[in-house]
């Protein structure tokens, strides 16, 4: 077999993309998509900075739902398959557009989907993008393998690593750091997600997972990655995912938005 000929197009359409990021977990429910979300969000917030983000989660995408975009679907012009805008400079694609229905389970083996992915980076007319944020299935399987063997020769910025504070999730976290390092993703860092929750009548801290609060710093020192920060357990980041909407828009200067924005200011 000889060498792929999507490659050269994916590098091309990659060579206006100035940083790739993917986000990954260990496990499912960690808050992966959350974080996707608003990690997209929070850079869209300059208008200035152009974000795309691509959902390669195919058998379970959130994306549309949780941009508020669901019921849409995606056009193709002459340039290739537009993604859909949330605004101006936040554009998004996910495998959820293509459905009929929400609800539709998408049932593909390895290599559909191995093709949509390629698809997606190949044929989407993207434009010129600050980031793009990648959100991926928890763990490792063929959609990771294919993004990083297509985004080879073009780069991927980083990897962001996603836990909450349990043990459990933790040493899924350190298989992760492992795949990332086997296959030459550089890590960007590890945010703990889910930790610690303040009651908003009495505004005492709950360390809900608290044998293990401070675990994720202390892997982090372990193994020698980055920590990125913590966000706190509120549970109007889960309702904004479910309206749609951005919690940084929704709720500017609480706890978890100064998290996410610490998050993203310490890389
Ligand atoms: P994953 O992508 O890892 O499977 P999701 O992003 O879908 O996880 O999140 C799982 C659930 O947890 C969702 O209902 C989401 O709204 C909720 N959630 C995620 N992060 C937080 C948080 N920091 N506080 C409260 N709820 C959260």
């Amino acid at each position: 077999k000889g060498p792929d000929p999507s490659i050269p197009l994916i590098n091309e359409r990659m060579a206006d993309v100035r940083h790739k990021i993917l986000v990954l977990s260990g496990k499912g429910g960690v808050g992966k998509s959350t974080f996707t979300t608003n990690l997209a969000f929070a850079l869209s917030l300059d208008d200035a900075v152009q974000v795309g983000i691509m959902d390669i989660d195919i058998t379970g995408p959130s994306m549309p739902k949780m941009t508020g975009l669901e019921g849409e679907t995606i056009h193709q012009s002459n340039t290739g398959w537009s993604p859909v805008y949330v605004s101006d400079n936040l554009g998004v694609m996910s495998v959820g557009f293509m459905l009929q229905n929400p609800d539709d389970a998408v049932i593909w083996r390895g290599p559909k989907k191995n093709g949509i992915i390629k698809q997606f980076l190949k044929d989407v007319d993207w434009g010129a993008l600050d980031y793009l944020v990648v959100d991926t299935p928890p763990g490792t399987s063929d959609e990771h393998l294919s993004a990083v063997q297509y985004l080879k020769e073009s780069g991927i910025t980083g990897a962001v690593l996603v836990t909450t504070p349990q043990e459990i999730s933790l040493q899924d976290v350190r298989k992760e750091i492992g795949f990332c390092r086997k296959v030459g993703v550089p890590i960007i860092g590890v945010v703990e997600n889910m930790a610690g929750f303040v009651c908003p009548s009495c505004k005492h801290k709950s360390e809900i997972f608290a044998p293990t609060t401070g675990g994720a710093v202390k892997m982090c020192e372990d193994v020698g990655v980055p920590f990125l920060g913590s966000i706190p357990i509120d549970p109007r980041i889960g309702k904004s995912c479910d309206l749609g909407e951005s919690y940084l828009d929704m709720y500017p200067g609480e706890a978890a938005y100064t998290a996410y924005m610490d998050v993203i200011a310490s890389k």
